[in-house]
């Protein structure tokens, strides 16, 4: 789940680290009205994407009236494809000088990684080509935290003055609150130091990891889910696990790990899978809803069935996907590979009841659905 700005510095304020103050405004009128409030500020369009500042889309604004001429400037605006339909009206910042600082899920260290740069407001990737000097990561040992000692060793030898010390203690609230809320990401640039020596952030990028939202209940609200498409959402009503993808081969296994390696033995077989699909666990008997489901995506030209029971019974699997098929007899040709509980009982019903023969080896059913769909 993303965070907006707005969003973002929110949950950092709950969270006890100082933002500047601001007023999510849809309107000119709106804007204008934060601003009297306020006093001079700085307008900015919320839309989940960066760049904002370089399409035009941060505006300065000195008095209520310009305010409102910005916000109906930038209301409107498209950035980075998507319409722009809120404002941030943020009290102005005396800036001195613009750092970078992120918390991110690290692949390559399979552990959190602290980010800091003397060189803010530019693109990060831009900064490690041209400034690396500048650029300083740490990999955080979860267990132990990232504390203040871990923040001046990240920091030691970058000149900063009398910044380092509230620098350190940002870092240090960052990775508390990326840890809190089980983020991905937690990135601020610019991280600003005043005229008057505070360190407040001045732009917040937050993703949070979506398997967390159960328990992050407190900021959900905030932020914004990926929209669903209507299938999708089909899906999540029956409490089935399905993705809507572009490609023409339906899939239909059981258990997430059955089901992503045929979707990695389609792309391999030189097809493109049209969904992906778990009905493993306590879902295997919804073998109805679930065929429905796949048939129902408009792009799918041949399906592979694929079921490898264990405590799961693959007669109890195909005897729902027969009676969806000899219901909803779909025109596509279908290619199963059945193996493991049950598979004599399943592979006979697949037989006699629908007039297919299961293919002995998983990748020539697979291969076989790849060829139809062509
Ligand atoms: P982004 O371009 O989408 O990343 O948007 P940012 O929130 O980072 O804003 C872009 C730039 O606008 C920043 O790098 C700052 O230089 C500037 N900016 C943002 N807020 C303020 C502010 O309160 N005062 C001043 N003077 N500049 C600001
Ligand atoms: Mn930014």
């Amino acid at each position: 789940m993303n965070f907006e700005e707005h969003a973002g510095k929110s949950v950092l304020s709950r969270a006890g680290v100082s933002v500047p103050q601001g007023r999510l405004c849809a309107s000119a009128q709106e804007a204008e009205a934060a601003a009297r409030a306020i006093g001079p500020v700085v307008v900015k369009a919320q839309v989940p994407t960066g760049k904002r500042g370089k399409s035009g889309g941060v505006k300065l604004a000195a008095t209520p009236e310009e305010a409102a001429a910005s916000a109906q400037a930038i209301l409107g605006m498209e950035i980075g494809g998507f319409p722009v339909a809120r404002v941030l009206v943020e009290e102005q910042a005396a800036i001195a000088r613009e750092f970078y600082a992120a918390v991110l899920n690290d692949p390559a260290s399979r552990s959190p990684l602290v980010l800091f740069s003397t060189e803010g407001g530019m693109d990060i990737e831009e900064v490690a080509a041209t400034r690396p000097e500048s650029l300083r990561r740490m990999a955080v040992d979860i267990r132990k935290g990232f504390g203040p000692a871990d923040a001046r060793r990240l920091l030691l030898g970058l000149d900063l003055g009398e910044a380092a010390v509230p620098v350190a203690a940002m870092l240090v609230d960052l990775y508390r609150v990326y840890r809190q809320h089980d983020a991905e990401l937690l990135e601020i640039n610019p991280l600003a130091l005043l005229a008057d020596g505070r360190v407040v952030p001045l732009d917040c990028k937050l993703t949070v990891d979506d398997a967390a939202l159960y328990r992050q209940t407190d900021i959900a609200e905030l932020g914004a889910r990926e929209p669903l498409s209507a299938l999708e959402e089909r899906g999540r009503a029956l409490d089935l696990k399905y993705i809507e993808l572009e490609g023409n081969v339906g899939v239909l296994a059981n258990g997430a790990g059955l089901t992503m390696t045929t979707m990695d033995v389609v792309s391999h077989a030189g097809g493109r899978p049209s969904n992906f699909l778990e009905i493993g666990g306590e879902a295997y008997t919804k073998g109805t809803e679930a065929l429905d489901l796949v048939l129902s995506n408009p792009g799918v030209k041949s399906l592979v069935v694929n079921f490898c029971g264990a405590f799961a019974r693959t007669d109890v699997m195909a005897g729902g996907v027969i009676q969806a098929w000899k219901t909803l007899n779909p025109t596509i040709p279908v290619f199963f590979s059945i193996h493991g509980t049950g598979e004599d009982e399943a592979v006979r019903m697949v037989r006699e009841e629908l007039g297919i023969e299961p293919y002995d080896r998983m990748e020539d059913a697979i291969s076989a659905a790849v060829e139809a769909a062509r």
